[in-house]
């Protein structure tokens, strides 16, 4: 992060205080909508764009349901928290970059609000999920957000915390006692998908180590396999890293497994396309009913199943298709 921005009102909140005792060179902005202004007049690249970021407060709610078409089946993520959006990894397929206008990273510092938004929620057993709008774990050491969600959640035992990444920075986690509903959930893929397109991600190698440790600690661990890429060699990579993984981690705790392919907006291509020379979208592709292209059925089935018996031979797991319709989870189990 070279240029950090702030707006004054952030000295009003702890997190705000704690985030200013950190950073030393920084600049004031009087709202978001002038700091994005400020970002898109110097014309940068999104990967220039994240370089920047911004700590400021946020007006709108942290709690949001997901969105799911109603012809795609459920998914387990259905809350999530929105207290951080963008991050410094630069995954070429991100949905990010296309919901937001801009790649900077924003960190809303009125937790509080966010808290007290959760006393009020009164679901129950239901999976509240950060890493939907940002990765949980890579800006922790600046913001030690998941030091407040831990001790939150420790006490919410009514609700499941999954905190998702693709890093290895799990200082923090290793400071608490694991809490039954607390999971850390990883994404992984091959070294090969990784390389080319999870730019400054930790390898696989580092996010299966960092599984481990947290494994070790007492953690439950989620593993995703989302989103899988229909590369050259696609099973044998696949099946490579499964067993990398499997031999590697304990399989008595892990959580659950979720597993989806390669999807995402139109624009989203168009964007990653002008700025980058990549063979990411080199395939066929359809529109799925909730408007994202995807690979061809044959293509999402076979994957899914390759993918899964090669899970059954270490035992068996909850696992589940990530925005799928009902006839491909027929197919595949
Ligand atoms: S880690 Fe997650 S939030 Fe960050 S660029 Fe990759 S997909 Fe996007």
């Amino acid at each position: 992060m070279k240029k950090i921005y702030i707006t004054k009102d952030i000295k009003n909140y702890e997190k705000g205080l704690k985030i200013l005792e950190k950073i030393k060179n920084y600049n004031i902005v009087s709202s978001e909508e002038e700091f994005i202004n400020i970002i898109k007049k110097k014309n940068l690249t999104y990967e220039e764009e994240k370089k920047y970021s911004l700590f400021t407060v946020k007006k709108g709610k942290f709690l949001k349901k997901y969105y799911l078409d109603k012809q795609l089946e459920g998914i387990k993520e259905e809350y999530y928290l929105s207290y951080e959006n963008n991050c410094p990894f630069n995954c070429l397929y991100c949905y990010l970059r296309d919901y937001f206008n801009h790649g900077a990273f924003v960190f809303y510092v009125n937790i509080t609000d966010m808290f007290y938004e959760l006393d009020n929620f009164k679901k129950k057993n239901i999976m509240i999920s950060c890493g939907i709008m940002n990765d949980s774990l890579v800006m922790d050491n600046l913001t030690n957000i998941t030091s407040d969600l831990i001790k939150y959640f420790s006490k919410r035992k009514d609700l499941i915390l999954e905190i998702r990444t693709k890093s290895n920075n799990i200082n923090n986690l290793l400071k608490y006692p694991a809490k039954e509903n607390i999971l850390i959930s990883f994404t992984f893929s091959p070294d090969t998908i990784i390389d080319k397109y999870e730019l400054k991600t930790n390898n696989l190698k580092e996010r299966v180590e960092a599984a481990k440790k947290l494994q070790s600690h007492g953690y439950n661990i989620g593993l995703r396999f989302d989103p899988i890429i229909n590369i050259k060699n696609r099973t044998n990579e696949y099946t490579k890293m499964i067993d990398y993984i499997f031999n590697n981690l304990n399989t008595t705790r892990i959580k659950d497994i979720g597993i989806g392919t390669l999807r995402y907006k139109k624009g989203l291509r168009q964007k990653v396309l002008a700025e980058k020379n990549t063979d990411l979208f080199y395939n066929e592709f359809i529109i799925g009913i909730d408007g994202k292209e995807r690979y061809f059925k044959k293509i999402r089935i076979d994957s899914y199943k390759e993918i899964i018996s090669q899970i059954k031979k270490y035992g068996n797991f909850d696992i589940y298709l990530g925005m799928e319709p009902k006839y491909i989870w027929d197919e595949v189990f």
